[in-house]
C-alpha cells in the first residue's frame, strides 16, 4: 500500500493497518478517531446489544432506550457526546463485568421508577 502512514491506524481490537476512513470519529480521541476500527466497533456494539437484549429482554431494553433518550432530552441535552461515552462505557462494563453491569441496570431501572423493589438474585 502505498497510503501515507499517517492516515492509517492500527486497530486495538484486531491489529489490522487500516486507512484512517475505515475508523469512526471521536471528538475525545487525540487523531479525533477511535482506537478501534468501525467493523470491530459494529461487532462489539452488536454483542453488547445482543447480551442486553438477552439479559433485559426485548421489551425492557427497548423501554430502557426509549427512557434515557427522554430524560436527555428533559434535561436539555443537545451534545449527546458524554452519553454516547457513558454508552461505550456501560457497554465494555457488559462485556467485562457482566455481574456488575447487570447490578447497575438493576439500580438504574430502580432509580427509573421501572422497577421500584429491585429483584433478589436467582
Ligand atoms: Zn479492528
Amino acid at each position: 500500500m502505498s497510503m501515507p502512514l499517517l492516515l492509517q491506524k492500527i486497530c486495538t481490537q484486531c491489529g489490522e493497518l487500516k486507512p484512517l476512513s475505515k475508523f469512526y470519529r471521536s471528538a475525545a480521541a487525540k487523531d479525533r478517531h477511535m482506537a478501534e476500527c468501525a467493523a470491530c466497533t459494529r461487532a462489539r456494539v452488536d454483542a453488547s446489544k445482543a447480551w442486553r437484549r438477552e439479559h433485559l429482554g426485548e421489551a425492557e431494553y427497548l423501554l430502557r432506550q426509549r427512557e434515557t433518550a427522554r430524560r436527555s432530552r428533559a434535561s436539555g441535552r443537545t451534545d449527546y457526546r458524554p452519553t454516547k461515552a457513558r454508552t461505550l462505557a456501560l457497554l465494555e462494563l457488559g462485556r467485562r463485568h457482566p455481574k456488575e453491569y447487570a447490578a447497575l441496570v438493576r439500580l438504574e431501572r430502580a432509580h427509573l421508577g421501572l422497577d421500584p423493589t429491585p429483584q433478589s438474585q436467582k
